[in-house]
């Protein structure tokens, strides 16, 4: 059977051309050569579909089971040609027929099922499962408009519905439905599946599962839509707004859909392979997402006893040494809670086994700060994880001590053995050969190819750390990369980018404690500095990317302000050719791979104790970036391995940080009233010129809040800020020393492969 497969797929490989040929013959009528990009990337979609079906899948005794609320995939075409050994033959063979793989790229829609690193993470771990050869299937949901699509009208970010799902799709349909049941109705699921290619290795599966009932016609404007439709309107979009009531209900049928249907799915599973329930943790691993996918844990228990003939005890045991947890975040309002009323309301049928569960963890252990039911009768859903799952993990080593010895401290104490680090890795397969072949080929002709399988052997570039030849290499790779964005966003935006000018760039989920708002306080001290006629010494181009959530008003505030910078500048011509500013719209993963390789800083300021890892940083480091961040997530283990000479850091450490909000003594006012630099700034937002161009309730309201409140402490670290970034841009100058930097920044990223960070889930969680 294996070798008939291969067989089968050889065949194909050796006559692609043909092969591709026969495929847009059938369904364009035309040639290769006569067929539009977007008929070829249809084709091109079902060539691989073909390859993948005479491909061979992952299997083996036991399998994880990896679910999440978001898979932020990215567009698939590139990655599948690459993973599958074929990228290079099929672009010559496009070439010769007078087309272009990159043309043809664009044609793709990109899936819209992620909000951010969370999502690309799910994503990233999926492809480095499937590269090591492991089994094991991604669960989640196939939101038809995903996360809303990001368009800028007077300055100011507005949502409209993604629309990413075409007929002919890297989804596939499956025969798979199961009943789910709510408290009053039921709906029917449909799974559909997107092939995960390993990268010269098997396949895996991603699940999404979908409702047949779903009415896309009930989205009338922007993103708006009836939310008590539920079997209607369940799988439209990605976390609706949840700042009512109707929001927050709908989230959690969504959450039980998306673990009822992958408990039903487990069970298939085993039952299919004929094993006994009784040997569940033998033969599947859970990986829990962060909390959203927490209710798999009750689900799995109420099945087994209602339909299994499992005892209470026997249950809980098997399903705590199957689940295992993800904790993404310490902030306090990312915590999931719900109300039980939420819970009566949705799943009734779950409630006496939660009910339950709470009563054994109250029986052991008295503090109320690990309950799971608390006496506001609200659900805390880490809490399930902890006490009913056999690991939980945090995602860089300083977010793990984090949560040891203080948000999770209690926790710790009782299970210390159930905590583990998994620092978060990115997959270079994506974020090295296929956003930069420039650089990857040539780290194949300088060191081999043996990174793109054992990422460590990136460091073998460190011998060249000497070497003129390899150092103009790759500057000039640098530059290469920033004419390309420049000419997308030429193409997109109809912005001119000056590529002589440091690209410095901060693109990420919008989110105070990211504070996109520090490094705008920036650009206007510069711009008054300017003003008062300092002037760089060479041109800075300051890019953004970010998404605010639609009902979060300062992250609304803060892209306004930003967007109003870039105008004001833009039409200042005593300023506009030192600085320049670009928000970009509607930033994704198909922007970050244009944008991450052309990026000279790197912008990782979070306030520190607030970013859990980030995986931005990374992407960065790996294309050559230095990092401007602070001591957070990540960025801190980039720091030990590149060395303090390799990285710009600046800022409050984290203990401090914890220190201020424990006291209660982070007082934002003392720092506007007193540091004039910072006043100034500040001052700035709500100048007669922003208001001419801006909007007088969301300036004041920014700039009130950075006054008054300022919770993520942007004001304290803001003058460290500006002196390192300072420092930063003039290191650029000494171009012998930054091209150093960059050279041990990519040599140093090997770490941050996802191969590394799977291995280390595998060995230390699932034992698949
Ligand atoms: C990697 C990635 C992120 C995560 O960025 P952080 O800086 O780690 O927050 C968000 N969005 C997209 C599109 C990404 O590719």
């Amino acid at each position: 059977m294996e070798s008939n497969r291969n067989l089968g797929r050889d065949v194909i490989i050796m006559n692609l051309e043909e092969q591709l040929g026969i495929i847009t013959e059938r369904d364009h009528g035309k040639k290769i050569s006569d067929c539009s990009d977007r008929e070829l990337y249809y084709s091109i979609l079902s060539l691989v579909k073909t390859l993948l079906g005479v491909s061979i899948p992952i299997s083996g005794e036991k399998k994880v089971y990896y679910i999440s609320m978001e898979f932020l995939i990215g567009k698939l075409l590139s990655n599948n040609l690459i993973n599958l050994g074929i990228y290079d033959k099929l672009s010559e063979i496009l070439e010769k027929n007078g087309k272009s793989i990159a043309a043809v790229e664009e044609a793709e829609p990109e899936p819209s099922l992620g909000n951010g690193g969370l999502g690309r993470l799910a994503a990233c771990f999926l492809d480095s499962i499937a590269t090591l050869g492991l089994p094991g299937d991604g669960i989640g949901l196939n939101y038809h408009f995903g996360l809303f699509k990001q368009v800028f009208k007077n300055n100011a970010q507005t949502a409209e519905k993604n629309d990413w799902i075409e007929e002919n799709s890297w989804l596939t349909k499956t025969p798979v439905s199961f009943k789910i049941k709510y408290a009053d109705f039921e709906v029917t699921s449909k799974m559909y599946d997107i092939d995960v290619i390993g990268y010269e290795n098997g396949v895996n599966k991603l699940h999404l599962f979908d409702v047949e009932t779903l009415d896309e016609g009930l989205v009338k404007k922007g993103i708006d839509f009836d939310k008590k439709a539920i079997a209607k309107n369940l799988t439209l979009f990605l976390y609706p707004d949840d700042s009512d009531k109707d929001g927050n209900l709908l989230r959690i049928y969504q959450e039980y859909f998306m673990c009822a249907n992958a408990a039903r799915l487990i069970l298939k599973d085993m039952k299919d392979k004929k094993y006994e329930l009784t040997e569940l943790s033998k033969h599947a691993a859970v990986q829990i997402n962060d909390t959203h996918p927490t209710l798999v844990i009750p689900e799995l228990i109420r099945i087994m006893v209602e339909e299994e003939h499992f005892g209470m005890d026997e249950a809980i045991k098997e399903v705590t040494a199957t689940c295992a947890y993800t904790n993404h975040t310490i902030l306090a309002e990312a915590l999931e809670t719900w109300p039980m009323d939420y819970l009566e309301e949705v799943v009734p049928h779950l409630v006496p086994y939660i009910k339950e569960l709470d009563k054994r963890a109250k029986a052991k252990y008295d503090d109320p700060k690990v309950a799971i039911i608390d006496e506001a009768d609200r659900v805390h859903m880490a809490h399930i994880d902890i006490h009913y799952g056999h690991s939980i993990n945090g995602v860089a080593a300083i977010h793990t001590d984090i949560l040891k010895e203080t948000e999770l401290n209690c926790f710790y104490r009782i299970y210390p053995e159930k905590f583990n680090n998994k620092t978060n890795g990115i997959t270079f397969r994506r974020w090295l050969i296929s956003c930069n072949h420039e650089l990857s080929d040539f780290l194949c002709r300088t060191i081999g190819d043996g990174y793109t399988k054992n990422a460590d052997d990136l460091e073998k570039l460190l011998e060249f750390k000497d070497n003129d030849k390899v150092l103009e290499s790759i500057e000039s790779i640098k530059k290469i990369k920033k004419q390309q964005f420049a000419d997308f966003v030429k193409e997109k935006e109809g912005i001119e980018l000056n590529v002589d000018s440091i690209f410095d760039i901060q693109s990420k989920r919008l989110h105070e404690y990211k504070r996109q708002q520090m490094n705008a306080l920036y650009i206007i001290h510069k711009y008054l500095e300017i003003k008062s006629g300092k002037k760089p010494v060479r041109p800075i181009t300051f890019i953004f990317g970010a998404k605010a959530a639609p009902a979060y008003v300062i992250a609304q505030d803060i892209i306004h302000l930003i967007l109003c910078l870039q105008e004001l500048i833009d039409k200042d011509p005593e300023v506009n050719p030192y600085i320049k500013v670009l928000m970009v719209e509607n930033y994704n993963v198909t922007y970050a791979e244009k944008m991450i390789p052309a990026c000279d800083v790197s912008e990782q300021i979070s306030l520190a104790s607030k970013e859990a890892s980030g995986t931005g940083n990374m992407k960065f480091m790996l294309n050559g970036a230095v990092t401007l961040g602070t001591a957070d997530g990540a960025n801190v283990e980039i720091a030990e391995l590149v060395g303090k000479d390799n990285i710009f850091e600046f800022g409050l450490k984290s203990d401090t940080v914890i220190a201020h909000y424990k006291n209660a003594d982070y007082v934002s006012m003392d720092y506007y009233k007193n540091r004039p630099v910072i006043k100034e700034a500040v001052d700035f937002i709500t100048c007669m010129q922003m208001l001419k161009i801006g909007d007088v309730v969301k300036l004041t309201r920014l700039k009130s809040e950075l006054m008054n409140k300022d919770w993520f402490m942007t004001l304290i670290d803001l003058e460290d800020y500006i002196r390192v970034k300072d420092e930063t841009f003039a290191a650029y100058e000494d171009r012998d020393r930054w091209v150093r930097m960059m050279l041990v920044n990519i040599a140093k990223a090997g770490f941050f492969s996802s191969d590394r960070t799977i291995r280390q889930y595998n060995e230390d969680i699932w034992h698949l």
